[in-house]
């Protein structure tokens, strides 16, 4: 099988966010674990990318093809890492920039990128059976081939699978975009409409052969309006095509069993004794109290409305008046940064740490007894899979991939604590319920071991998507 996948972030060449993480993750797991496969992933060749890559680009072919009333063209390049091959679109004007996004001409960048995308596989004749696009910035490769290019018998094999990583952002522009800029012949103005606008991400969903987005419940809350971003009826109309698979985590990255980032390295073995000398250490450097027996809560997150602080924030003085800990570590919005440094003034056993620091994190997901992640929406959310790892229990909200991944305390699985509504107490009460099974050592620990024993590798979550390749294509 030939894969191609096509995105505006790939880790480690350029990502700004969670889209570069999955698609650094999930091509090299597919390719790795389906020997014979082959895959490819294309992004445009930015001009932040480091030198140490730079380096090791091998120029692949130039192609020149007609964009709207302009002739033009682009250079790829090709790295090949971990069975895969990573193309890089060139063009200075539209890529060598100083950031990937925010730039006036966006639409029309990424547009380019997307036709580049299809004359590449024109020039090349290699044609891929599965062309994978994501979010709005390569939406348009899915809809060229559904139109302007569906003449071509040469490109009618390719089956296209389109995934939403963040429905927030779905590339709208005004219509006259469409023939202009997008190169796209009023006929299929249908197909992009959406409220008046041109709306990139509606058109790949109404043309692709099959959606996913990062998690089973996300893809059903998607399709109403709470979730929605206005997409939702698109969506629910599209359900039959559509899926969600839970992105995967980095365990060579997130693992209590390395050196390096954490005091005392432990596994599910030494958990217990482990966590002690972590957290002993951290409360210290801290200046929190170091007896044991006060459970330590900590929060790892942006400080950003979608993360329920202001749950967090409405029961901050109840919580505080417990017998426990709490460490926040996060970044964000200046209200919520203000509120947190502010009752960290009033409170000795709070720590407001403001910042985004990979190796506190770490330090924190080691040393913490519970974890807390209230998210009044979470398409996947991948600290609460972090924290298990550490044999952290986490207290979520179930909503999307929080649902999917921590099973309620009392379930026979369970690995956490959880509350539905988007309501402060029902977020305490939760917490007042952890708090009381922590109390019971054996109770705890074997809760700890549930949730050290759970599996969010890759391998299961890039197997479906196999599994979604081979079913649209009848193999
Ligand atoms: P989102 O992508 O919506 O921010 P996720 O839970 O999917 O939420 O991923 C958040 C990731 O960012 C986790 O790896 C978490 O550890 C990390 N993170 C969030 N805030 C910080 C911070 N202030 N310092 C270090 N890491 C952070």
């Amino acid at each position: 099988m030939k894969i191609l996948y096509v995105a505006s972030e790939v880790a480690p060449f350029a990502a700004s966010g969670g889209l570069g993480d999955v698609i650094g993750a999930l091509p090299k797991t597919v390719a790795h674990d389906n020997p014979g496969y082959e895959v490819g992933v294309i992004l445009p060749l930015y001009g932040t990318m480091k030198q140490e890559y730079r380096a090791r680009l091998e120029k692949v072919i130039d192609i020149s093809f007609r964009y709207s009333w302009r002739n033009t063209g682009a250079s790829i390049y090709k790295i090949s890492e971990d069975g895969v091959n990573y193309y890089f679109v060139e063009n200075e004007y539209y890529f060598n920039r100083a950031k990937l996004y925010g730039e006036f001409d966006d639409a029309e960048r990424f547009a380019f990128f997307s036709l580049a995308v299809i004359e590449f596989i024109i020039a090349t004749g290699n044609v891929p059976d599965i062309l994978h696009a994501n979010d709005w910035q390569s939406a348009l490769a899915v809809v060229y081939l559904k139109t302007e290019y569906a003449y071509m018998s040469a490109l009618r094999g390719i089956k296209t699978v389109y995934t939403i990583h963040n429905i927030e952002y779905q590339g709208k522009f005004d219509p006259y975009i469409l023939g202009d800029v997008f190169a796209l012949d009023s006929k299929y103005y249908h197909v992009l409409e959406f409220d008046n606008c041109i709306n990139l991400m509606k058109g790949a969903l109404v043309t692709s052969d099959y959606i996913t987005t990062v998690s089973p419940n996300y893809a059903h809350e998607l399709q109403y309006a709470f979730f929605g971003f206005g997409l939702q009826g698109i969506i629910a109309e599209n359900s039959h095509k559509l899926a969600g698979v839970i992105n995967g985590i980095d365990y060579s990255y997130f693992s209590p069993d390395k050196g390096g980032d954490i005091d005392f390295p432990f596994n599910k073995r030494t958990v217990k004794s482990g966590k002690a000398k972590n957290k002993k250490a951290l409360c210290e450097s801290l200046g929190l109290d170091t007896d044991p027996r006060i459970p330590l809560v900590v929060i790892i997150t942006r400080l950003a409305t979608q993360k329920g602080i202001d749950l967090l924030l409405h029961i901050a003085e109840e919580l505080l008046s417990k017998k426990l800990q709490l460490v926040v570590l996060g970044t964000g919005e200046n209200e919520y940064e203000d509120a947190l440094l502010s009752l960290q003034e009033r409170h000795a056993n709070l720590r407001a740490l403001i910042k985004f620091d990979r190796v506190t994190s770490k330090r924190l997901y080691a040393s913490a007894d519970i974890f807390l992640m209230p998210s009044k929406f979470e398409p996947c959310g991948l600290a609460q899979m972090i924290c298990c790892s550490y044999g952290t229990i986490p207290v979520v909200r179930s909503v999307g991939g929080l649902y999917d991944t921590i099973m309620p305390y009392g379930m026979e699985n369970s690995n956490g604590f959880n509350f539905s509504n988007y309501n402060a107490h029902d977020f305490l009460y939760a917490i007042e319920r952890a708090l009381e099974v922590y109390e019971n050592e054996k109770e705890w620990s074997e809760l700890r071991k549930r949730a050290m024993n759970c599996d969010f590798t890759w391998r299961n979550s890039a197997a479906k998507y196999v599994q979604i390749y081979n079913n649209l294509l009848n193999w």
